[in-house]
């Protein structure tokens, strides 16, 4: 395979089979059948009953913690965690550089400042750098176990404790991920996790806030959950109770056949986990033989969801050949999931983050972070690329087609100079 010259060049490709190679989440029957029968019991559950409970029930029991919510969005989980936390007009929250905007995006809708953090050089949350932008009006700090790998969570538990900070998750690449044995997003005060489309546990579209803490569950129901869920959950003896009606007047409720879909991935989450531990272990075990391209490190507390392998390109053993350049070599083997992390990014990459004032009122006179502030998570985004974590043993060929090709790739890589 590896002595065929490289398809972008003329030769033969890797892999023949023509994309998409990759599809999530899986439908099987018996989506198609609880998805089918909620369209004849309810579309529309003003309350905490039917298929949302059943969902949510679920959700508490997987995860461990008392009081689940469903939401639309994992973007009004967060929205309606930062809120029911407390967060307000002037507070700061830490958050990673390198996520997803929207784990950072709601701060904004709450009159608080997202506070960037650097991320050490395996992608996770530099602590040194979090302790170094604490000031006395930072309330919180937010874990995101990027591609699924969880953050280290003893560090970060006591780091959160050590500065009296709230510790939050944004659990949205990591349903089902463990650090000792424990699910992320049951370390912190509470967490949100999206349901959305390619999330290891996917409704479609929604999102679900988890917490302990039933004050917490309160306002979370008050932001986004108005009326006759607020009336029958908030006991009436409760100083909140007297807002239930309009709540805090924004509606973020799931719908029903969203809740249907994730109601019945849920029960396979654990076997779609434990097939892609087993495929990502053959894949680091293939690629880490391939000089250049180096494989993530993963504690031994971890037990990742595997969202993504995230793999590190090191531009100096590749004579200095770009990344795109490797890549396009790559799609052209055929192998073309393989692809550079796209809105998971540095957030000084987005205009919001850099000018909130242009579109956000209050936010005029702040100088927002600029790149160059944030070394490391710049040069994780700049040479990272990403390949899908398949689950099923039918797929291995595939599987090993893929991890032949960026080999092969890396083996000719002269060749593209
Ligand atoms: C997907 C995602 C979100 C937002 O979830 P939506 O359901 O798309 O609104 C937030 N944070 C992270 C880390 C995500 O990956």
């Amino acid at each position: 395979m590896n002595d065929s010259p490289l398809a972008l060049l003329g030769g033969d490709p890797a892999l023949t089979v023509p994309g998409p190679h990759f599809a999530w989440p899986p439908i099987e029957e018996a989506d198609r059948r609880a998805v089918a029968a909620q369209l004849e019991t309810a579309v529309s559950i003003p309350d905490r009953s039917g298929i949302v409970a059943e969902l949510e029930d679920a959700l508490a029991s997987y995860l461990g913690v008392r009081h689940t919510v469903t939401t639309c969005t994992g973007t009004a989980a967060l929205h309606s965690l930062y809120t029911a936390a407390g967060i307000g007009p002037g507070d700061e929250v830490i958050v990673p550089a390198l996520t997803f905007h929207a784990t950072a995006t709601p701060l904004f809708h709450l009159g608080a400042r997202p506070v960037l953090a650097d991320v050490d050089d395996g992608g996770q949350l530099d602590l040194d750098d979090a302790a170094r932008r604490i000031t006395a009006r930072t309330k919180a700090v937010v874990a995101v176990h990027l591609w699924g790998l969880p953050e280290d969570m003893d560090a970060l538990v006591s780091f959160a404790h050590e500065h009296g900070l709230m510790l939050l998750e944004d659990g949205s690449h990591a349903h089902g991920a463990t650090w000792n044995g424990r699910r992320t997003g049951t370390f912190g005060a509470a967490s949100a996790f999206s349901l959305n489309g390619p999330k290891p546990l996917s409704a479609g579209e929604g999102g679900v806030v988890a917490t302990d803490d039933s004050e917490l569950y309160y306002r979370v129901l008050l932001h986004g959950q108005y009326n006759k869920r607020c009336r029958r959950e908030i006991p009436a003896s409760h100083p909140l109770a007297r807002f239930a009606v309009t709540g805090m007047g924004l509606k973020l409720r799931i719908h029903p056949l969203a809740a249907a879909l994730a109601h019945s991935q849920l029960p396979r989450l654990d076997g779609y986990l434990a097939g892609r531990r087993a495929i990502a272990a053959r894949m680091c075990a293939a690629l880490d033989e391939v000089p250049g391209v180096r494989v993530p490190h993963v504690s031994a507390s971890a037990g990742p969801s595997w969202y993504a392998l995230p793999l590190r390109y090191e531009p100096a053993e590749f004579e200095g050949l770009p990344l795109r350049r490797f890549l396009d070599a790559v799609h052209a083997e055929g192998a073309v999931e393989a692809d550079r992390p796209g809105s998971t990014r540095p957030l000084t990459s987005h205009a919001l983050f850099r000018r909130p004032g242009a579109l956000l009122p209050g936010y005029a006179e702040r100088r927002g972070p600029v790149p160059g502030d944030f070394p490391a998570t710049e040069h994780v985004h700049a040479t990272t690329l990403k390949l899908p974590v398949w689950h099923r043993e039918e797929d291995i060929p595939l599987v090993d087609a893929y991890t032949e090709a960026i080999a092969k790739v890396a083996a000719h890589h002269k060749d593209l100079l």
